[in-house]
């Protein structure tokens, strides 16, 4: 048994022998029984018994999945200081509390403590790259809070700059904030990347147009929120469309409540759409929109959004994902009164949006898949104690409906190990913890205690019990079982 298996130091191969090794290349090549070296910070060799260097690391991943980490292409990681808070929030609610009465209140360190705590329950799922849609950039003392969390974590992480305090046109005008960015995007590595993330809200006049051009200037991708019902929709495609802002590095988030000819206009141009399912049924921003997204051949990546609300793992992503879709399907046909017999979403395809789909998405093809040379990004899935890590039959469909955080057994990032024997390596959590403390400390006093309560537990819309033809009875008034029988007798004589 390996649970003694020593921690690998960094700078020495690792490999990961005797594993099932889902590679993601292009064929969807599956092994059994394989090996993955890793040497430095790429993927050296993949398959059965390799021979390996003179000093390489074993970590035995018998019974065990190997596959590339996850990627996630939207993420609010500063939300994450609020963790769980607004479980049972609607997007209205969402907007009220952070856009328009809480979200200044957040300073630096707390849009780090976010980050730093989101990073870290990335890359202990086994997210190795994630991008940071950073949208409660106020200053940019918040924003250098963000980066330097960030750069404090061992992980991929995507700075994606916004600030829901001001309109996009406005934060990209101003010289700090243009500065940062030339900084940033010089300073960016494989670790670090950059985008700018805003929203288009379909004005006739595009006012947007001034922050996409700022964008084009500075060579940054752009990420907006596009199909929230609501919020943004098929008026802000056609302006981005019309202005020739349309590009492959865009990414549309949600993109839930739009028309098929946004979508010819997304697949025309070679976007792609980020699915954050667990925040669609939830959150309102339209149907997760995959049943339809893939009909259009658009490149599909995942994202978790919020933790504010929703989990932080792909694994819910994934699993979610294919739900909605499936459920989807089945409700149009039934509505034709046709049956599915057999399913177009399958769960290889969810691991692959999981992986490739996130690397396409962000313009890494070196990330997303296990072959000799690209950037070793490495997860092991296994868990000896846990009743469901056999039998391993099905290796998609385990990842996406069978395993969970808890069976993330090894994580590599950049060649590195970064969590091992279900442990993250060499992680302050506990500073951490009291950095989060004090944020929650702080926004709570900041609210006060009504605002507080009433911000997590918002009002339940009346509710009406419609009437129901079959209720002879009030079963749940006083009386006794004999009282109840005798009014169902007086019924039934009654309708005679
Ligand atoms: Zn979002």
């Amino acid at each position: 048994m390996t649970h003694s298996e020593p921690t690998p130091v960094a700078g020495r191969p690792v490999v990961l022998r005797g594993g099932t090794v889902l590679t993601m290349d292009d064929a969807g090549t599956v092994l059994t029984d394989a090996d993955v070296l890793v040497v430095d910070d790429r993927i050296a060799a993949v398959g059965p018994a390799l021979e390996v260097p003179e000093g390489t690391q074993e970590i035995d991943a018998r019974g065990g999945i190997v596959m590339p980490g996850m990627i996630d292409t939207h993420r609010h990681m500063w939300q994450t200081a609020m963790r769980g808070y607004g479980a049972d929030w609607t997007l209205t609610q969402y907007f009220v509390w952070y856009y328009l009465e809480h979200g200044r209140k957040f300073r630096p360190q707390d849009v780090a403590a976010g980050n730093r705590l989101s990073a870290l329950e990335a890359i202990e799922s086994g997210v190795t790259t994630t991008v940071d849609w950073s949208h409660g950039l106020q200053s940019v003392d918040h924003a250098e809070a963000a980066v330097s969390a960030l750069r404090s974590v061992p992980g991929r992480f995507v700075l994606a700059y916004g600030n829901i305090q001001a309109a996009p046109w406005e934060w990209t005008a101003d010289p700090a904030v243009r500065s940062f960015l030339e900084r940033h995007r010089d300073a960016a590595d494989g670790s670090l990347g950059l985008q700018l993330a805003f929203d288009v809200t379909g004005d006739p006049a595009f006012p947007e147009k001034a922050a996409f051009e700022v964008a084009r200037e500075l060579g940054l991708p752009v990420t907006t929120h596009a199909g929230v019902w609501g919020a943004t929709n098929d008026d802000g495609i056609r302006l981005m469309h019309e202005h020739g802002f349309m590009t492959p590095e865009t990414v549309y988030v949600h993109a839930a409540s739009l028309s098929p000819d946004s979508y010819h206009r997304i697949a025309a141009t070679g976007g792609s759409i980020s699915v954050s399912t667990e925040s669609e049924q939830s959150a309102g921003q339209g149907y997760p929109p995959t049943w339809q997204v893939r009909s259009h051949g658009i490149p599909v990546s995942l994202s978790m959004d919020t933790s504010v609300w929703w989990s932080g793992d792909l694994f819910s992503a994934m699993r979610t994902t294919l739900g909605a879709d499936r459920s989807r399907e089945h409700f149009e046909a039934h509505l034709k009164g046709d049956t599915v017999t057999h399913l177009a979403l399958r769960s290889e395809d969810v691991v692959r949006w999981a992986t490739r789909g996130g690397a396409a998405a962000l313009g890494r093809d070196d990330l997303g898949s296990l072959e000799p040379g690209k950037k070793a990004d490495v997860v092991l899935i296994r868990n000896d104690a846990s009743p469901v890590s056999f039998p391993l039959l099905n290796p998609y469909g385990h990842v996406a409906f069978q395993a969970q955080r808890g069976d993330v057994h090894t994580v590599i990032v950049d060649g590195r190990v970064v969590k091992h024997a279900h442990a993250l390596v060499g992680s302050d959590l506990a500073g951490v913890r009291r950095e989060i403390e004090d944020t929650v400390q702080h926004l709570r006093s900041e609210l006060g205690e009504e605002a507080w309560a009433a911000g997590m537990y918002p009002d339940l819309p009346d509710a009406e019990v419609l009437d129901n033809p079959y209720q002879y009875t009030d079963y749940k008034s006083e009386g006794t079982h004999a009282a109840r029988e005798q009014v169902f007798e007086e019924h039934l004589r009654n309708e005679r």
